[in-house]
């Protein structure tokens, strides 16, 4: 079997064992992409020649194991873009903390994946470097916005890979490809080095092939950490130790407002509110109904708030100190006009808009401060669910991978498109991305994914469940 199909537990364990080197994965995941990226276009760069590593102890949890990163993630003397001609030829001056934490553990840092400008977007088509393809149906996209990097897990160009979440993009792309993702609580993983988008909303994650990986991975990246202060200092359990757990008495519940959407493919609701419901209660788990009233305002509270601290975020880039500087301008204005005008695309610009428009004085009041009270109510409406259930189980998106360009001109549709993920951020809640079926559209078949959501720095019982779900399907 050719090492690039392998997991990351499976490779730090032959690693480990002296059955394989690190330069062996490469090798053939430098061949796996050869083959297979110019159709794909996961990466934005890769050199296997130029790999990162550390000297680390065989015990190490990732000994040996490759590991490709989400361009808005710093490595340490590397370019990183963020999808954007705004950070060309930027390098990064130190290592993200999950970096640090990745090459601690053995792994080896390869490879920049491809994302949506800013991680503006669900479909890797506002990169500057063009769109990333879904590997089930190059004619669709992978979702987004770290589309790269579950295109790369999902394709086996590469072993796992990191993405960030801000209101979906781990879930959502790992859902179209067919991989498994995670978002972690709020704070559970430090956000230092990852460059911000929302900073009430981003989490760092990992997208992997199976729940395992997840666990694996997601061990090595949390816990607190002095250099940022939103992390917690929460202990992190071992979380290879819930998988295997039985699920019997768990309780599921199934918000019932998540089904009422126009939208939501007749496949993905079988997917996931039939066959999976079922599948779990085979187990011994219990499914009931449950309610989250505010579920309807999530969207436009989500898009208030993002593009609001967005557009506070991306203030910092103006040609003076960062990346890509406008080459002819006359005085410090035009430099600022010119260089942001031309340096951001125009999902980036319209985010910037939105946020300093509802942030403006007279506005504020009327949608900032409301939106904030209303995300209130939202985590209000999961505080009370995990009263009464263990987990929430919905679909991931409402539908399979769009087809390129099909919601690239309607910004609004795109958004829509967030609906069953952006709760999970505004409430600081952990979710995970788990493949649950397929939809054939067009000849092809098409990854659906379900999610599964638990009370904070619950991430051990997502696993517990998803790898009881997992197993059922292998
Ligand atoms: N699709 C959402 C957006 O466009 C979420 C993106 C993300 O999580 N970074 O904002």
């Amino acid at each position: 079997m050719n090492l690039s199909q392998k997991t990351a537990f499976e490779l730090a364990e032959s690693c480990r064992a002296g059955k394989c080197s690190s330069e062996d994965i490469l090798k053939d995941l430098a061949r796996a992409i050869e083959a297979k990226d110019s159709s794909i276009k996961a990466y934005v760069r890769f050199d296997a020649k130029k790999s990162l590593r550390r000297t680390v102890s065989k015990e190490a949890p990732l000994y040996g194991v490759p590991i490709a990163i989400k361009d808005n993630i710093c490595v340490e003397n590397e370019a990183i873009t963020c999808g954007s001609k705004i950070l060309q030829n930027f390098v990064s001056p130190y290592n993200a903390t999950v970096i640090e934490r990745l090459l601690d553990a053995g792994a080896v840092i390869f490879g920049r994946t491809n994302m949506d400008e800013f991680a503006f977007g669900s479909s890797c088509e506002t990169s500057f470097y063009g769109p990333t393809r879904n590997p089930h149906d190059l004619g669709r996209v992978p979702g987004g916005s770290s589309g790269g990097s579950a295109a790369c897990v999902a394709a086996q160009t590469a072993i796992a890979a990191l993405g960030s979440d801000t209101g979906g993009s781990i879930r959502q792309p790992a859902s179209l490809c067919g991989v498994v993702g995670i978002k972690p609580t709020y704070g559970r993983v430090s956000r230092y080095g990852l460059i911000a988008f929302a900073s009430s909303l981003d989490q760092i994650g990992p997208l992997t092939r199976d729940v395992r990986d997840s666990a694996l991975l997601l061990k090595v990246l949390a816990g607190g950490d002095p250099r940022d202060s939103t992390s917690a200092n929460v202990p992190v359990p071992d979380y290879l130790s819930f998988l295997g757990k039985d699920i019997k008495g768990m309780k599921i519940g199934i918000p019932k407002e998540y089904f009422k959407k126009e939208g939501l493919s007749p496949a993905v609701e079988k997917a996931v509110r039939q066959e999976a419901a079922q599948v779990l209660e085979k187990q011994g788990a219990r499914c009931e109904e449950v309610s989250l009233p505010h579920t309807a305002f999530a969207i436009g509270v989500y898009y208030i708030v993002a593009p609001s601290e967005a557009s506070s975020n991306l203030a910092r880039f103006d040609g003076v100190r960062f990346g890509w500087r406008h080459p002819s301008t006359g005085n410090l204005l035009e430099l600022y006009e010119k260089t942001r005008g031309e340096g951001f695309g125009s999902e980036a610009k319209r985010r910037i808009i939105l946020g300093t428009y509802s942030l403006s004085s007279g506005y504020y009041d009327a949608y900032y401060l409301r939106a904030m009270k209303v995300r209130t109510r939202i985590k209000q409406d999961f505080d009370e669910v995990f009263k009464k259930v263990n987990v929430i189980l919905t679909p991931t998106s409402p539908t399979p991978a769009f087809k390129l360009g099909e919601k690239a001109t309607n910004p609004l549709e795109m958004y829509l498109s967030d609906i069953y993920t952006i709760s999970a951020n505004l409430a600081g809640i952990p979710a995970i991305s788990v493949p649950c079926g397929a939809e054939v559209r067009d000849g092809k078949s098409l990854p659906i994914g379900l999610q599964f959501m638990a009370k904070p720095f619950d991430e051990g019982k997502l696993f517990q469940i998803a790898h009881a779900f997992e197993g059922t399907r292998i």
